[in-house]
């Protein structure tokens, strides 16, 4: 049976600041793959959203003079616009102070209870408000936060707890029976050898935090942050009803690796203990560097994704983030390497290719698209590219995906200057080559529009193609002969810095 459905998530994002370029790579990433999807034929279910509680969001708003309903409510907006601007198809936006999320997590919540798997203990340790983490004394770095840096103070209060080391054997069995679970590979790794390690109880609640959900069996207590925000995958589906039947579980979460730990031992074992079947995929993402340096609010180096598309356009920004580096390993900002993509693989690779072919068409042919007389050898690679960027769309080889594909802008801009169409006298012969040429273009258009959906739209425009986007368009001979095409502005100018 082919699989109708695919569900993807991003992380909810912490709302205690704008968005910058490491929010906007994970769902860029995920809309890309909500698009391929999408092509292939699936009902995809795409979620985004924000995480709005917490003692952070709290002393924020305070700052800010706002209470906290009104601080995530100023905050919020950026992010939505920002996915507007970067053209992100999400089909919902989840927020954690929703109602409907409220009443999951305590539904959830009680699941757990019920199972025996929270009880009250003591928690003592040292606190990190901005991570709004616990950490051992092993785990300081000279007496402070070993991730953020700050200053850590010792904390000691009554907890509920939830029994993660009952679930340590049935974590391995599962990673065991599902190799993919967590990618790539080395994240795998990662969390195998610590759930190996040996898994603690954790503590689930805090008796001093006000601005977060209710423990539903004590009034005193309220839910850690992060407790919380795992469910969001779950309560934007309503939960149990028709939409969660439909779409459960995602087919891929996708993260940084920051949040791997929450994401691939702590969340699959709360959803066992509530009886909910497990995610089938976490693919973990690399971080980003700025210039070669850490990206930083004190360095004023924080790259604004906004900025970044009014100054360049989205989609040669979301070319770029997934051009440049593998998906997963971590990668360097540059706005200089980002202008020279544009300069040399969008404008003068790809724009120019579309620009001479449909220039040589509406010489030679009046603008309409000629008869086909024989496949060739870009017809071959045609078809091949468009094997290998399936292969690796459905692993998440973005990079080799985009290699893969301007390869064929590549040769397809030599085959023009091996044919040199201005020197055929024969016009069935200049025809069928420049069919070829159109076709090729037809299949880019395809095959790019998960990277670059604008782009991808104004080439399929320009080749008299108002369909909706198929896989299963990738067939040759699909381009009618006598289609009007409609030559445009050229696709990308060129930037000079
Ligand atoms: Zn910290």
């Amino acid at each position: 049976m082919i699989e109708i459905k695919f569900y993807i998530t991003t992380p909810i994002y912490y709302v205690n600041d704008v968005p910058h370029i490491g929010h906007a790579y994970t769902t860029i990433a995920a809309d890309i793959i909500a698009r391929w999807n999408r092509v292939k034929g699936k009902e995809v279910f795409f979620l985004t959203g924000l995480d709005e509680h917490g003692e952070k969001i709290a002393e924020a708003a305070l700052k800010a003079g706002l209470t906290p309903q009104e601080f995530v409510d100023s905050i919020a907006p950026k992010f939505i616009k920002a996915w507007e601007k970067l053209n992100i198809s999400n089909d919902d936006f989840i927020r954690t102070t929703e109602e409907r999320h409220k009443k999951t997590v305590i539904e959830i919540i009680k699941r757990i209870y019920e199972n025996g798997d929270i009880y009250k203990g003591e928690y003592e340790g040292w606190y990190c408000t901005a991570c709004e983490s616990f950490w051992t004394e092993i785990q300081l770095n000279n007496g402070r936060c070993p991730q953020c840096g700050r200053e850590v103070k010792r904390l000691k209060e009554e907890s509920y707890f939830f029994r993660l080391s009952k679930y340590q054997k049935k974590l391995l069995e599962f990673y065991e029976r599902n190799p993919d679970f967590v990618l790539p590979e080395s994240r795998k790794k990662e969390m195998i050898n610590r759930i190996r390690e040996g898994l603690k109880d954790i503590s689930i609640t805090r008796k001093t935090v006000k601005w977060a959900i209710q423990f539903p069996f004590d009034k005193e207590h309220s839910l850690y942050v992060w407790v919380d925000a795992l469910i969001n995958y779950i309560s934007a589906l309503d939960f149990p009803g028709e939409k969660f039947k439909k779409f459960w579980p995602p087919d891929v979460e996708l993260m940084a690796k920051e949040i791997n730990w929450f994401h691939s031992v702590i969340w699959p074992a709360l959803l066992f203990s509530a009886g909910i079947e497990l995610p089938r995929k976490n693919f973990v993402h690399g971080w980003w560097t700025v210039e070669g340096k850490k990206m930083s609010k004190s360095l004023g180096n924080v790259i604004d994704p906004i900025e970044m598309v009014n100054k360049y356009g989205s989609d040669a920004l979301r070319y770029y983030l997934f051009r440049e580096v593998p998906f997963g390993q971590d990668g360097d900002f540059s706005e200089k390497s980002l202008v020279n993509r544009i300069n040399t693989e969008l404008a003068d690779s790809l724009g120019n290719l579309v620009n001479r072919v449909l220039v040589l068409v509406e010489k030679n042919f009046d603008g309409y698209v000629p008869k086909p007389k024989e496949k060739d050898k870009l017809t071959k690679l045609s078809l091949n590219v468009v094997k290998a960027v399936d292969e690796s769309m459905e692993e998440f080889r973005f990079h080799s995906a985009l290699n893969d594909i301007f390869f064929l802008v590549n040769e397809s801009n030599k085959y023009i200057n091996e044919n040199k169409p201005w020197e055929i006298e024969d016009k069935e012969k200049l025809g069928g080559i420049l069919y070829n040429l159109l076709e090729t273009l037809r299949f880019i258009s395809i095959l790019i529009y998960p990277f670059m959906p604008e782009t991808a739209g104004k080439i399929m425009k320009q080749l008299g193609i108002e369909k909706k986007i198929s896989f299963d368009d990738l067939k040759w001979g699909i381009l009618k002969s006598g289609t009007k095409i409609k030559r445009d502005k050229i696709l990308f100018n060129k930037i000079i810095l």
